[in-house]
C-alpha cells in the first residue's frame, strides 16, 4: 500500500503521484492534511485560508464524485504519518515536492519517521513546469540565475526541449483505501470544512480568460480597472490546477508569449526559493533599525489618505484579490514613504491574499523594498498618484473601491486628500536616504 499526502496539489488528474502509484500498481491510502502550523487559527477565517480550504472542499467533491476515499485529518504531519505507519503495511510514503522553509523542515521529519518504520520517501517535482533541479544542472552555471531575463531565455530553451506534457492518470483509475475510524477519529478537523465554499471548476476561469482577455493580456495586465489578467494564481498555488495543463493550453499560440512570460516568473522565484541561500534571509543582512511600524495600521486599514494605496487596501482586505501593479505600489508605498520593515507587509499579504504562496510573495516584497536580488533600485520609487493617474486614468478603481470618492471630478480623484498621513515628496526624500542607509549597513 502507498501512503499519499496531498499538499500543494489539490486536483485529481496530471498529479506526478498518481502516475507514480499506478505505476507501482499498488492500492493508495490517500490523505490531505490540516496542518495547524500552517493553517494557524487566524489564517483558516482569512482569505488565504479560505480560498485553501474551498478549495479542499473541491477535491472532497472530486474524490466522492470518482467514488474514491480521500481522508482530511487535523494535526502534525509526522505525528498522523507515524500513526499511520505504525497500523498499515505502507511500502512507499509519496509527496509532491515543497520548499518553503518550513515544508523542508517539515518533509525531513517524515523521512525520517518513514526511515523509522523501513518506508521508503518519495518526494516528487511537481509545482513548477521546469524540474528546477535538472533546469539548474541543463544551465550550468556556478552561481544560479539572479536576473529574470537570462533565466528566462534559459527556461525557454528548456521548455522546448523537456516540457512533460500532463500526465493521463485519474483517480479514478486508482484503487484508494479506508481508514481505521479510530485514526480519522484521533485526527479529526476541530472546524466544520462544510462551512467553507466549495472552489469554482479552475479550468472554466481559465478558458475565459484564453478567450476574452490573453490576446490583450500584454497592453491589459496593468490597466488595472478592467481586470485583464486570469486571476488563477490561487489556483496555481493550491494546485487545483496543475501548471502543466494550464501551459499545454497556451503553449504555441503567438499572442500567449506575454503570458507565458508570467508563468515563467512563477517559476523563477520558486528557483531562487531553491538556489538563493539568502532568499529567506536578505533581511538579517541588513541593520533594519532605521525602519518602524508607526504608519503600518493606517495602510492596512486603508486609511492612508492616498487614494489609490486605500483602494487597493480596501480590495484586499475585502476580497483577497489585489492587481499585480498595486501589489508594487502598496508595497513600495509601505517600505518607503511609510519607512515600515518589509516583513511586516510580507505577513500581512500571506493572511490576505487569496492566493497567497511564499515564494512569489516574498520575491515581490524583496523587489520592492530594494533588499532582494535583482530588486527595484532604491531610489526608483513609484509615485502612488503617477501610477494611478497613467494605469486607471479615469480613476475607475478608486471609485469602485472607495464610493465615498466616486463624485469627485477629474484627475483629483487621484490626489491625496487633506488627511494624508504623508507628504508624498517629502518621504520619497527621506526613504532614499534612509535606504542608503540600510544599504550600506550590510
Ligand atoms: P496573471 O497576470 O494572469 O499571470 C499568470 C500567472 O503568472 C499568475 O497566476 C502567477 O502564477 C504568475 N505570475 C504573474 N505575475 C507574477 C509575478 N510578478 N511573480 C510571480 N508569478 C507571477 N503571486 C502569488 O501567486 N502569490 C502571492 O502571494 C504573491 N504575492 C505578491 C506580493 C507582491 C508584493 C508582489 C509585487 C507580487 C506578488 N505576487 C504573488 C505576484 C503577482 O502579483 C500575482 O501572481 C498576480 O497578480 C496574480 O494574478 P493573476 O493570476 O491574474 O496573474
Amino acid at each position: 500500500m502507498i501512503l499519499f499526502i496531498h499538499r500543494k496539489d489539490l486536483r485529481t488528474q496530471d498529479l506526478a503521484a498518481f502516475e507514480r502509484i499506478a505505476g507501482l500498481g499498488e492500492q493508495g491510502l490517500h490523505v490531505f492534511i490540516a496542518d495547524p502550523a500552517l493553517l494557524t487559527s487566524i489564517r483558516k477565517d482569512e482569505h488565504s485560508g479560505v480560498h485553501f480550504l474551498s478549495q479542499v472542499r473541491r477535491l472532497q467533491e472530486l474524490y466522492i464524485q470518482a467514488g474514491r476515499n480521500l481522508h482530511i485529518l487535523y494535526g502534525d504531519p509526522a505525528e498522523i504519518v507515524d500513526s499511520i505507519l505504525g497500523q498499515y503495511p505502507v511500502s512507499e510514503l509519496v509527496v509532491g515536492r515543497d520548499y518553503t522553509p518550513y515544508a523542508l523542515a517539515r518533509d525531513h521529519k517524515l523521512e525520517k519517521k518513514a526511515e523509522q518504520h523501513g518506508v521508503p520517501f518519495t518526494s516528487l517535482p511537481d509545482q513548477t513546469l521546469i524540474d528546477l533541479e535538472d533546469f539548474h544542472a541543463f544551465a550550468g552555471r556556478k552561481e544560479p540565475y539572479k536576473v529574470f531575463t537570462p533565466f528566462y531565455r534559459k527556461w525557454k530553451e528548456y521548455m522546448e526541449l523537456f516540457f512533460r506534457p500532463p500526465g493521463s492518470v485519474l483517480v479514478s483509475d486508482l484503487r484508494t483505501a479506508e481508514l481505521e475510524p479510530e485514526l480519522s477519529d484521533r485526527f479529526r478537523l476541530p472546524f466544520v470544512l462544510e462551512d467553507y465554499p466549495v472552489a469554482e471548476e479552475p479550468s472554466i476561469r481559465l478558458a475565459d480568460f484564453i478567450e476574452d482577455d490573453l490576446h490583450n493580456y500584454e497592453q491589459g495586465r496593468d490597466q488595472y480597472g478592467s481586470d485583464g489578467t486570469s486571476r488563477i494564481s490561487g489556483i496555481l498555488n493550491t494546485g487545483a490546477l496543475s501548471i502543466r495543463t494550464v501551459y499545454q493550453r497556451v503553449m504555441g499560440i503567438p499572442e500567449g508569449e506575454a503570458w507565458r512570460r508570467q508563468l515563467a516568473w512563477r517559476d523563477f522565484y520558486l528557483y531562487q526559493s531553491v538556489f538563493d541561500p539568502d532568499f529567506y534571509h536578505y533581511e538579517q543582512r541588513y541593520d533594519l533599525s532605521l525602519l518602524d511600524d508607526k504608519l503600518f495600521s493606517a495602510w492596512a486599514n486603508a486609511e492612508t489618505g492616498i487614494p489609490v494605496i486605500d483602494a487597493a487596501m480596501t480590495q484586499l482586505n475585502e476580497t483577497g484579490q489585489l492587481p499585480n501593479r498595486l501589489r508594487m505600489v502598496t508595497a513600495m508605498f509601505l517600505t518607503k514613504n511609510l519607512l515600515c520593515p518589509f516583513p511586516l507587509g510580507e505577513a500581512y499579504f500571506r493572511l490576505k491574499l487569496a492566493d497567497y504562496d511564499n515564494a512569489p510573495n516574498r520575491g515581490g516584497w524583496l523587489w520592492s523594498s530594494s533588499l532582494g536580488f535583482d530588486a527595484a533600485p532604491y531610489f526608483r520609487i513609484m509615485n502612488p498618484v503617477n501610477q494611478s493617474e497613467k494605469f486607471d486614468p479615469l480613476g475607475t478603481y478608486i471609485r469602485r473601491w472607495l464610493p465615498q470618492l466616486a463624485d469627485v471630478e477629474g484627475r483629483e480623484i487621484h490626489r491625496p486628500r487633506p488627511h494624508a498621513i504623508v507628504d508624498l515628496k517629502a518621504s520619497r526624500e527621506r526613504a532614499i536616504g534612509v535606504y542608503k542607509e540600510i544599504l550600506r549597513s550590510r
